[in-house]
């Protein structure tokens, strides 16, 4: 433990704490397991927060990264580079749109949208400059920038962080009555992740998201859809939003784009949409660059197959069936999600989620809590059966008095 409690200490007295980590300082990872500095083996039931849905060291990503580390990394958008187009054109392709406006982190592209969503809205909709509103939901998670935690009800993220930026209307999630009241003249856009992630992986009652498709178009309003941790392949569809049936008019990715190997976001629309840009109206260093390109056509590559998003589904029912059983003991309490993604609140007289995910660490499984005592479950989705019936039955374990 020598080891673990210096690297803690040091990280401790020299990083900010602006995180809680699990006390397990992790050394190398393969696939879904994590090996730590004492040679401990740990089950990664959080995956990045679904940055890695393809599992940590993928050969394919490793391999595409590697080669293009040997090529060219950087270019800056001042010059083309030969993933660049490539990138723009299959990822489009897989998202049913026509372009793609490339940056790094997720708070970036969700910034990207609301740029994208305000510039059009004066352009051609017509609103009258300076007036725009973007409508958000309740217990919403987009991110850490000024503009996004401006629109938190999180008082955590929020709190200390004013003067907030104005043009934000947050209105219940789920609740289709007062998203239709909170529609004026000046609404350019709805801004919803399909299933709320950080706030417990809440899936939104069934047809909700379908109606926000009929309202939003039905007023001339841009529907952006944030599947940074929903999307490509965690709830066993290429997107959360097919489970629904419905296209947004702007999907904003990141996390699994860049496949746990470099942080690769895009804002993937119609060329009417992102059309509204013009050189020198935004960018970054970073975005689009060549490594993240290779990196992210690879991932477009593995989706494109479908294997993942049917591995995820299949797992998945696997897992919410299992979670299920569990409901009946009196431990859990509630099981929500879809594919291979759950929220689950444990009874409170079991501990709070910090608790059982270090008791849960104890017995060799990584998992994060979030509000109160609710765990996320989100494994690689390369993860094996039997794996994950392992990680299942440290859980079993560790709810079991
Ligand atoms: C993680 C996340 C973000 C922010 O992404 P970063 O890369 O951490 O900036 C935004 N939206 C959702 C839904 C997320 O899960």
């Amino acid at each position: 433990m020598a080891t673990t409690d210096r690297a803690i200490a040091s990280a401790e007295a020299h990083s900010a704490h602006n995180y809680h980590p699990l006390p397990v300082v992790i050394a190398s990872a393969d696939g879904a397991w994590m090996t730590d500095v004492e040679g401990r083996r740990f089950l990664d039931m959080l995956a990045g927060y679904s940055a890695l849905n393809f599992g940590h060291g993928n050969r394919r990503l490793i391999d595409a990264a590697k080669a293009q580390l040997e090529r060219v990394t950087l270019t800056s958008r001042a010059f083309h580079h030969d993933r660049f187009a490539d990138f723009c054109t299959q990822l489009a392709e897989l998202c049913g749109m026509e372009m793609v406006l490339p940056m790094n982190t997720g708070a970036e592209a969700v910034e990207t949208a609301v740029k994208t969503a305000r510039k059009w809205g004066y352009r051609t909709k017509g609103v009258p400059d300076g007036t725009a509103k973007i409508i958000v939901a309740a217990d919403n998670f987009h991110g850490r920038t000024t503009t996004i935690i401006s629109f938190s009800t999180d008082e955590e993220a929020r709190a200390d962080y004013g003067p907030y930026t104005p043009g934000f209307e947050i209105v219940p999630y789920g609740d289709l009555a007062a998203l239709d009241a909170a529609m004026t003249d000046n609404t350019v856009a709805v801004l919803l992740e399909p299933i709320q992630g950080e706030a417990g992986v809440l899936v939104p009652p069934p047809g909700y998201l379908a109606g926000v498709r009929e309202l939003t178009r039905a007023r001339n309003v841009l529907f952006i859809a944030d599947e940074i941790q929903s999307g490509l392949g965690r709830t066993g569809k290429t997107f959360a939003l097919e489970h629904e049936g419905v296209v947004p008019d702007m999907y904003v990715l990141g996390k699994a784009l860049g496949g746990g190997v470099v942080p690769v976001s895009a804002v993937v629309s119609s060329a009417e949409i992102l059309g509204v840009f013009r050189p020198g109206e935004h960018g970054s260093t970073f975005g689009g660059n060549p490594l993240a390109c290779a990196v992210a056509l690879e991932v477009i590559a593995m989706l494109r197959t479908g294997e993942y998003q049917q591995r995820a589904a299949e797992l998945g029912d696997h897992l919410h069936h299992e979670l299920g059983l569990m409901t009946t003991g009196g431990a859990v309490e509630t099981v929500r999600g879809r594919g291979l993604w759950a929220g689950v609140d444990i009874s409170p007289s079991y501990g709070t989620g910090r608790e059982i995910s270090e008791k849960l660490m104890d017995r060799g499984v990584l998992v994060k809590d979030t509000h109160g005592s609710t765990i996320r479950i989100a494994p690689p989705l390369v993860i094996s059966k039997e794996d994950l019936d392992w990680g299942l039955e440290q859980l079993r374990a560790v709810l079991t008095r």
